[in-house]
This record gives C-alpha cells, sequence and structure tokens, in this order.
C-alpha cells in the first residue's frame, strides 16, 4: 500500500478537514449553516425493532451521551406526514442522498407513506439499512410486500445487518424474533432485490464471539457470495465515552468483545487474495475498501468521541457558522445535524 494510503489509515481524522471539502451555504429558520456538499438525510423511522443486539449502536449513540435511549414520537400518523414534507421542502436546496433507518424501518406501517412521499420529492441515492425481518411482509390492505414497496420506489442500496453466516450463531447473537429471519427468506429477498436492480450488501459487525479474523471473514464473505451478494461491509464495535456512558448491556459488550480492524487491515495487505481499491475518510469513520473474489468487501471503524472535538474545531475555522455534517429526520418530527432529537436542532 502507497505511503499516503497508510499515513490516512493510522492517522485518520488528524487528516480530516471539513473545510476542504465542498460547503454549502444553507439557511433554516433563520439560521446560516454550512452544509456538507454530499450530506446525507437519514429518516430515522422509529426505535422499534424486533432484535436485541447486544452491539447496537442507534442505542449506544444515546448511552454514550449518558441518558437511556427512548425517543419521543408524533403519533398521529397525518402529522408525522405533513412534518416530513416540511422538512423535505427544507432540505430541497441541499438534495441530500436519502437513508431509512431504526429501530427496525420495515416493521413501521409508516413505511409505505414515507417511501411514497420520498419518491414524490424524487431524492437521490435512495437506501435502507434493515435486519431483513420485515422485508417479505405484506403491506396491510395490499398483496405487495414490503420489499416489493421498495423495488416500486426504486431503492438502490439495501444494507442487510448480519452478523454471523452461520444461521443459528446469527440468531444468538442478533437475537432477531417475530419475525425471524431464515437463510431461505434472506435468499429469497437477495433474489428479488438481484433481479429489481437493488443491490443488496450484507452488514457484519467484527466481535470477539463471531466473525473475529481474516479466515471468518473470508467464511463470510464465501457463504454471501453463494446466495448473490457481490458487496460486505465488516464494521468494528464503535468507540465510546467510557467516562460519560451509562453503564449496561450494550456498552458492557462493546467493551469486552471489540475486534481491531488495524491489524486484520495489516494481514490483508500480505494476502494475494485481497486487493486494496480505496479508503474514506470521514469526520468520525474511517474505511478501507478492497477486492475479494467479485465481493466488494468494505470494512469501517468509527468513534463517537470525535463528533462533538470535529464539530467544535470546524466552529473555528468557519467563523462561528455551524457546519452540517448529516442531516438526521427523527420521529417527533426535528430535523437534526445529530443522532439524538434534542441536539442541533435545525427545524
Ligand atoms: S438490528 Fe439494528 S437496530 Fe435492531 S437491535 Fe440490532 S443493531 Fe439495533
Amino acid at each position: 500500500m502507497a505511503k499516503q494510503n497508510l499515513d490516512m489509515r493510522y492517522k485518520r481524522q488528524e487528516m480530516f478537514d471539513i473545510t476542504e471539502k465542498e460547503l454549502m451555504p444553507f439557511n433554516a429558520n433563520g439560521k446560516n449553516y454550512l452544509a456538507y456538499g454530499n450530506v446525507n438525510l437519514s429518516v430515522f423511522v422509529s426505535d422499534y425493532c424486533n432484535a436485541s443486539c447486544n452491539f447496537c449502536v442507534a442505542q449506544l449513540r444515546y448511552f454514550h451521551d449518558g441518558v437511556d435511549y427512548i425517543k419521543p414520537v408524533i403519533t398521529d400518523e397525518k402529522e408525522y406526514y405533513g412534518k416530513l414534507k416540511v422538512m423535505l421542502d427544507t432540505v430541497k436546496p441541499l438534495d441530500p442522498s436519502v437513508s431509512l433507518t431504526g429501530g427496525e424501518p420495515t416493521l413501521d406501517p409508516k413505511l409505505p407513506m414515507i417511501l411514497n412521499i420520498l419518491d414524490s420529492y424524487n431524492v437521490r441515492k435512495r437506501t435502507i439499512t434493515t435486519n431483513g425481518s420485515g422485508l417479505l411482509k405484506k403491506v396491510k390492505g395490499s398483496n405487495d410486500t414490503i420489499l416489493d414497496r421498495l423495488a416500486d420506489y426504486k431503492l438502490q442500496h439495501l444494507n442487510i445487518s448480519r452478523a454471523h453466516y452461520d444461521e443459528k450463531t446469527n440468531d444468538r447473537i442478533m437475537g432477531l424474533k417475530n419475525p425471524p429471519l431464515s437463510d431461505s427468506e434472506l435468499e429469497e429477498i437477495i433474489r428479488i432485490s438481484n433481479e429489481n436492480n437493488i443491490r443488496p450488501r450484507l452488514s457484519c459487525i467484527l466481535i470477539k464471539e463471531g466473525v473475529n479474523s481474516v479466515k471468518e471473514m473470508v467464511k463470510y464473505m464465501d457463504w454471501a457470495e453463494s446466495i448473490g451478494i457481490d458487496n460486505v461491509v465488516f464494521r468494528q464495535l464503535m468507540k465510546f465515552d467510557e467516562k460519560t456512558v451509562k453503564p449496561g448491556r450494550i456498552p458492557d459488550f462493546c467493551k469486552s468483545q471489540g475486534v481491531n480492524l488495524i491489524p486484520l487491515w495489516e494481514s490483508l495487505d500480505k494476502d494475494e487474495r485481497f486487493s486494496f481499491t480505496t479508503q474514506i475518510l470521514g469526520y468520525y469513520y474511517y474505511v478501507e475498501v478492497f477486492k475479494y473474489k467479485n465481493i466488494d468487501m468494505v470494512s469501517e471503524m468509527a468513534d463517537l468521541t470525535l463528533i462533538e472535538k470535529e464539530k467544535e474545531r470546524s466552529l473555528k475555522k468557519t467563523n462561528g457558522v455551524p457546519v452540517i455534517y448529516e442531516l438526521v429526520f427523527h420521529p417527533n418530527g426535528n430535523l437534526c445535524g445529530s443522532w439524538r432529537e434534542w441536539k442541533e436542532i435545525i427545524t
């Protein structure tokens, strides 16, 4: 690997400077911002999830701030859709890419209408992150499945969380129930997705009691390829602030189960089965992409403690104009620059 690539691997956010990227002036509610040119809007559909992963990032983001994972919601659906439209009007000048996330977005009855509204705004680069369990469920009052509706929506990227290639081990790690997701259902989802120009991707967390080595990553990718996948992401457990975190099951697990990507990358550099493709430096995450057989293998590490530091740093560089790194639409109707609905409220 070239020296400048290695520098980025080891220095990471030391080399990140948002002001070197395209920043767009943006005004909302009478306040001026600078927004990252390729900004993403995450529509956080619902905090409900039928899995019980001990590494859940949605929850860890709250515990990291020392608070419980309780998200206020708009219970009146019409009011929610109205706020969604107002928000989409607000962000239109930024033309964000749009990701649907949660919790488990495919189990929320609002999802079909949310898709209709997003489509009517002609949103860009359409993605969903899901554990997959609701994709084959029927939409209420229709014969269509949620996956059919995602195909109608012209979804581009379907990210399915799958912690292990072995069905039973995956069940143990993710605790999916009501409904679970069998391997045969997963294969059907991948087949339908590929037939409908949706690119499915499997997302695997690196943990000591699961996929924890290059050998295991290879097994995972060989299995993924055998069921029609050409795109896998391996994630290191997110770092968090151990001084401020609200103690409990998830931080305890993340503290004891971490697998460090750096030595794995160093092994891949010497492994002829892998070729380095590219690297991406984000404001609190760092990604390396490798090619393995026909698989694009993405590998990512992230550190929650870097987020506030980076935002403070950029505020000095922009003479006090806040930078919007990403947008999150929360279930209570708040549009924020943060994954917490009370922080960096834009509208
Ligand atoms: S599937 Fe995703 S949202 Fe649900 S518990 Fe697991 S990590 Fe959290």
